[in-house]
């Protein structure tokens, strides 16, 4: 099967495509099809995947997979969330970004600094598909004070998993693929398509 990846953003693509190696499906990002980004007007997670993987659909008439992420962090009353990526102001800035959660949470003491990354995949199979499959993934960690690593993209320097006391940039792509809110939501999907292509 031949799927569009609608992301632009190089981080979660190589990701994507590390985790989907090895399997019958022939991944091409959006970009390689001249695929530009579309406004991501959703209020939702699952609102802004529907989106992106619907313009990449309606673009090059293939079937879509996209990923919409963010990082949710609880004394901020769920924020950056929906509004990751362009947290400090558009473009999207990784540092810029990673700056402004810091300063936000300056006062905050550890305990109160938990967060998670959550994850929504979805698979369009064509640009009117009225059964998408859509899977939901979430990883707990905590903010840290300084940023720690240098793997990876978006808020990984401060995102502390608990459990292995690595931050998301200081694990190798496996570790993080082996836990990541997106690895997770994947997994899932993989499950739900290998079901539906054995019925
Ligand atoms: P989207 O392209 O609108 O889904 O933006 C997702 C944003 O959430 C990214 O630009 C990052 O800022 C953040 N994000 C999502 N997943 C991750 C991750 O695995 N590591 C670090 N930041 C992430």
């Amino acid at each position: 099967m031949k799927l569009v990846l609608a992301s632009g953003n190089a981080g979660k693509l190589k990701e994507l495509q590390a985790m989907l190696a090895g399997l019958p499906l022939q991944i091409v990002p959006q970009r390689e099809l001249g695929v530009g980004d579309v406004a991501e007007t959703g209020l939702t997670f699952v609102e802004n995947a529907l989106i992106k993987a619907r313009h990449a659909c309606e673009a090059t008439g293939l079937p879509a997979l996209a990923d919409d992420s963010g990082l949710i962090v609880d004394a901020l009353d769920g924020a950056p969330g929906l509004y990751s990526a362009r947290y400090a102001g558009s473009p999207t800035d990784d540092a810029a970004n990673n700056a402004k959660l810091l300063d936000a949470l300056r006062e905050m003491p550890a305990e109160r600094r938990s967060a998670r990354f959550h994850a929504v995949i979805v698979l369009l199979r064509h640009a009117s598909d009225p059964q998408p499959l859509i899977c939901e993934g979430s990883w707990e960690g905590r903010i840290i004070d300084t940023p720690r690593g240098h793997h990876g993209f978006g808020y990984n320097p401060v995102f502390l998993d608990e459990e292995l006391g690595l931050t998301a940039a200081e694990m190798t792509p496996e570790q993080k693929n082996g836990r990541s809110h997106r690895a997770k939501a994947l997994q899932l999907l993989l499950q739900q398509l290998s079901s539906q292509l054995v019925r």
